[in-house]
C-alpha cells in the first residue's frame, strides 16, 4: 500500500505502470469532520466505477480503469494525479445552493464547470483555473483538455442516467497523466455524485448521508439496480 484515502487505499503492483484501488467501505463528509460506515458500500462503488468507466470508455473517454478485479479491487493505470478537482453542474445544489443563495434544484441552462484546489488543509478552496496554471498546477492545454473531457463526460453520464430514471445533479472528477496522456481517474459513484430520481426527486446518493436522511444503504443498492440494467 502506498497510498489510503478517506474511502479507497491505492497498492502498486509489480507493473510499475499499474495500481489496484480498493474500495473501502468508510464514509466522510465535511472534510471528514463527519465520519460512518456505509454497508456494502466499497464493493457498490467499484462496481459502479467500472460500469461508468466502461461506458466511458465506449464513447471515447480515456480513464484509468483497466479492469476488475475482485468485489473491492480495480486494476488501473497509475495516475500522477492533478491537484484540481472538478464540479460540473446540471442543477443547483450543494455548495453552490448555499454558496450563491440559490434554491436547490434549479435547473442551469448550460452545465457549469467548477475547479477546486484538492487540498484537505485548506477545505479544497474554488479556484479559477488561472490559478492552477499560475501555480504550475497543470498546464493551460492540460486545463483545457481536462474542461472537455469533463464536459463529454457529464453528455454521456446525463444521457445514461436519464434514460434509468435519473438525474444527473452534478458530480466530481480528478484527473491525471499517464505516459503523457491526460486520463480520468478517481471513482464515479454515488460518493462522488449527486443521483436524484426524476419523478419523485429523491435523492440517491451521498446526501443520504451527509444529511442524516436514512436510507443509505438501500439508496446505493438502488442506483446499481438502475446502472446495471
Ligand atoms: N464532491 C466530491 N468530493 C468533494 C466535494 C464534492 O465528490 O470533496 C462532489 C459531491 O458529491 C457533489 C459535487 O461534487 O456531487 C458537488 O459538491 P459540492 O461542491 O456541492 O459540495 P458539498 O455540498 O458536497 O460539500
Amino acid at each position: 500500500m502506498f497510498y489510503e484515502g478517506k474511502a479507497k487505499k491505492l497498492y502498486s503492483t509489480s507493473d510499475p505502470g499499474l495500481v489496484i484501488q480498493y474500495f473501502k467501505d468508510d464514509a466522510t463528509a465535511f472534510n471528514a469532520k463527519k465520519r460512518g460506515t456505509i454497508e456494502e458500500k466499497g464493493v457498490m462503488n467499484n462496481r459502479m466505477s467500472e460500469l461508468f468507466f466502461n461506458l466511458l470508455e465506449r464513447n471515447g473517454v480515456r480513464t484509468h480503469f483497466v479492469r476488475r478485479l475482485n468485489d473491492r479491487e480495480m486494476l488501473c493505470r497509475r495516475l500522477d494525479i492533478i491537484p484540481v478537482e472538478i464540479v460540473v453542474r446540471n442543477i443547483v445544489a450543494g455548495s453552490m445552493a448555499k454558496r450563491l443563495g440559490r434554491e436547490e434544484g434549479e435547473p442551469l441552462k448550460h452545465p457549469l464547470v467548477e475547479y477546486y484546489y484538492k487540498s484537505d488543509p485548506l477545505d479544497d478552496p474554488l479556484i479559477y483555473p488561472e490559478h492552477a496554471i499560475e501555480f504550475g498546477w497543470a498546464t493551460a492545454g492540460e486545463i483545457e483538455k481536462i474542461r472537455t473531457m469533463a464536459l463529454k463526460v457529464d453528455e454521456v453520464l446525463s444521457r445514461f442516467l436519464d434514460e434509468r430514471g435519473v438525474l444527473l445533479v452534478d458530480f466530481k472528477l480528478e484527473f491525471g497523466r499517464h505516459q503523457g496522456e491526460i486520463l480520468l481517474g478517481d471513482e464515479i459513484c454515488p460518493d462522488t455524485c449527486r443521483f436524484w430520481d426524476k419523478q419523485t426527486r429523491q435523492k440517491l446518493d451521498k446526501d443520504r448521508f451527509r444529511r442524516d436522511l436514512g436510507g443509505v444503504e438501500e439508496a446505493y443498492h438502488e442506483m446499481l439496480r438502475r446502472v446495471e440494467t
